[in-house]
């Protein structure tokens, strides 16, 4: 693709490791319908006040810097995205914005079935939606609230309003959902869903457990190629780290997210916005620049851009990430989105 928006005058983003950064991923709340139990406790966490939220226009002047100096790719998450309301507001604006080429919306899919169009005729160009279980009374237990009904419809309206192919992303902890992995890898023969399986990632709210509840890729791998053969595909259009595979003549694809077992750190093309503005610069690390000051106090686009560069150093070369240990003072993924 011919890039109109680059100028030689305006260096794209990178960081002090060469690595270019073309991925914004958007926290734009914390707060979540479910309590997955990997994720966050009963009772919720203690939220983030409404006033420290980014309005849609304050992420919108965020985006449009970023997209002046090399981000191409956009996703909203959370929290879940889906409480928030009228985000369709917001995804219309960053699909004005120069530059930007795809906007990707992760969600529970809750409350998915009743917003697919709006969001697609927005502007939305692709949905991922997180599903662990295929059993309604495990969704209960893993998500600690029902509603399996309701993600399966949210996913059927997706399809429907040409967000396809849809990405299921599947959290696989032992003697809690493993038992299904067969059955979501059959899901592929029959759609052009991308089944990912995701290597559980210790945070606070699971590390004791953590250990136990790990499986591998390679395990994960294992039990569905003793199903049939499994062969390397391409996969559906991203900008992650999944590696993927098919079944013969199966209209959709099987991929794992290896975090624990392999790094994508030489690869990493991301940094991420918090819903109070903080750019976070490692899923797994404390460092973060604060952008929501600069936005308040008028700061112009070339004083972003500036912002933008300088967190480039901060920007750590790898997170250290092991079985059954935190690396960073976050307690859930649902703080910045996972
Ligand atoms: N609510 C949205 C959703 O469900 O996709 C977006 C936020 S959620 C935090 C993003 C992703 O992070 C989900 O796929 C979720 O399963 C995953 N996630 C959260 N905690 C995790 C953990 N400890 N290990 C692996 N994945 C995790």
């Amino acid at each position: 693709m011919i890039d109109l928006i680059a100028s030689p005058a305006i260096p794209r983003l990178a960081d002090a490791f060469h690595r270019p950064i073309t991925y914004l991923r958007i926290s734009v709340t914390d707060r979540c319908n479910l309590r997955c139990v990997y994720c966050m406790p009963e009772a919720g966490l203690p939220w983030i006040p409404k006033a420290a939220i980014l309005s849609y226009e304050e992420i919108a002047r965020i985006v449009g810097a970023a997209a002046q100096i090399g981000v191409r790719s956009i996703r909203l998450t959370g929290g879940e995205p889906l409480i928030r309301h009228g985000l369709e507001r917001l995804v219309s604006m960053i699909a004005a914005t120069p530059g930007i080429a795809d906007i990707a919306l992760s969600t529970n899919g809750l409350l998915l079935a009743e917003q697919a169009q709006t969001l697609r005729d927005a502007g939305l160009t692709r949905v991922n939606v997180s599903l662990d279980t295929l059993r309604e009374d495990r969704f209960a237990t893993i998500a600690r609230r029902p509603g399996l009904d309701r993600v399966l419809a949210g996913i059927d309206a997706a399809f429907a309003a040409g967000l396809g192919p849809v990405k299921l992303n599947c959290v696989v902890m032992r003697g809690q959902n493993d038992d299904e992995v067969e059955a979501f890898a059959e899901l592929t023969r029959t759609r052009a869903v991308a089944v990912r399986f995701i290597e559980v990632m210790p945070v606070e709210e699971n590390v004791a457990g953590h250990a136990a509840e790990y499986v591998g890729a390679t395990e994960i791998l294992d039990r569905i190629r003793a199903l049939a053969e499994l062969r390397p595909v391409d996969g559906p259009p991203g900008n992650g780290p999944a590696r993927y595979y098919a079944f013969d003549g199966a209209p959709g694809s099987i991929g794992v997210i290896s975090p624990l077992s392999h790094d994508y750190c030489d690869t990493c093309n991301r940094v991420r916005l918090s819903a109070d503005g903080r750019l976070k610069l490692c899923l797994f690390g404390d460092h973060f620049i604060d952008l929501r000051t600069p936005v308040r106090d008028g700061a112009s686009d070339e004083d972003l851009i500036a912002i933008f560069r300088g967190s480039m150093y901060v920007k750590p070369e790898r997170h250290h990430l092991d079985i059954g240990q935190t690396s960073s003072a976050m307690r859930a993924l649902s703080e910045i989105g996972g």
